[in-house]
């Protein structure tokens, strides 16, 4: 491993060492995505209809789920590629164009935040990890990378209670990868916050799994522009970036290893991410993993009922 991370213990808050330490692993994790790119073997799989799994999914899982395990032996950890899988990571986590390294990382701002006292009583064994290794595959194996994210999102009591996303196809100067956190009442960092203008509806919804009621229910919003982009995770971040004011998704398809993460920075910045009832998904380790009831995610700032309130009967 030449990316080396440090570590965390002792009296530092769990919900901060959760963030810091996923923060360490997607990064490397995302040199695993790109050096999967760059070997060309992608070696896909089709889970289903509009479904595919990669070895970059495949083995970023592995990864993620092999270190949170390692520094979080009690959490439970679920993730979207499921339980059984082997892939041999030994050629695929030394950098490729120049990621960023762990001294670049916002450590030391994360293990600094001070926590609310409900917060600061969680118990590891309590803790429900949502991990999507990979998110936009359909977008990856078409070359269209800059929509991949990776997505942890750490629940507690069926709640997001913090999310982190990695693009790891973001080039910042002559590096690659950007990590993007938030823990709603703590802080988030890793992205400049922006409202979306007011004078205009900018609505993003999916690239390529839209259907006949998903566009029925863009049209009843009546956008001014409809963005279609891959993955939840890289629309999450138009929401936070300030480029859209709504994500919608009047469709069932997305799991909760998809919104567990965007959900808890979305809250972190006073956005909000709900089913298109405006009911909100639970993340506890027993629920079913579809997000059966869509999603509507609204950037701060927004009248997250009124997009409800469209929506035709
Ligand atoms: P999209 O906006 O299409 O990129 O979807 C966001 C996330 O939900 C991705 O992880 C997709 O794989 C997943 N998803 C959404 N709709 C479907 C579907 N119809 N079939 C399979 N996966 C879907
Ligand atoms: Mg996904
Ligand atoms: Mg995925």
């Amino acid at each position: 491993m030449s990316i080396s991370m440090g570590s965390t213990s002792g009296d530092i808050p769990l919900i901060l060492r959760l963030v810091h330490d996923s923060t360490g692993i997607v990064n490397v994790a995302g040199n695993i995505v790109r050096k999967v790119l760059q070997s060309g073997k992608l070696d896909i799989v089709d889970k289903g209809t509009d479904d595919l799994q990669t070895k970059a999914d495949r083995a970023a899982q592995v990864y993620i789920t092999q270190e949170l395990h390692k520094k979080f032996p009690l959490a439970s950890i679920i993730g979207e590629e499921g339980d059984n899988l082997t892939e041999n990571l030994d050629d695929l986590v030394s950098p490729v164009g120049s990621p960023i390294q762990a001294n670049d990382l916002p450590l030391g701002e994360i293990l600094s935040k001070s926590v609310p006292t409900d917060l600061s009583s969680i118990q590891e064994s309590e803790v429900v990890i949502w991990i999507d290794p990979l998110d936009g595959t359909s977008e990856f194996t078409r070359g269209m990378v800059e929509h991949v994210t990776i997505l942890v999102g750490i629940a507690y009591n069926g709640s997001p209670i913090a999310g982190v996303i990695h693009q790891p196809f973001l080039k910042l100067g002559e590096k690659f990868g950007r990590t993007l956190w938030g823990i709603p009442r703590i802080g988030y960092g890793g992205f400049t916050l922006a409202a979306p203008s007011k004078d205009k509806k900018v609505i993003t919804t999916t690239r390529s799994h839209s259907n006949a009621r998903v566009e029925a229910v863009l049209e009843s919003m009546k956008p001014d522009d409809i963005i279609r982009v891959g993955g939840a995770g890289n629309k999450a971040i138009l929401l936070m970036e300030g480029k859209c004011n709504a994500y919608v998704f009047a469709s069932a398809g997305c799991q909760k290893w998809d919104t567990c993460a965007p959900e808890a920075v979305l809250a972190a910045i006073g956005g909000k991410l709900t089913d298109m009832a405006g009911q909100p998904y639970s993340y506890s380790k027993d629920v079913q993993h579809a997000n059966q009831g869509g999603l509507l995610a609204t950037a701060p700032g927004e009248d997250h009922d009124w997009y409800i309130k469209q929506i035709p009967k």
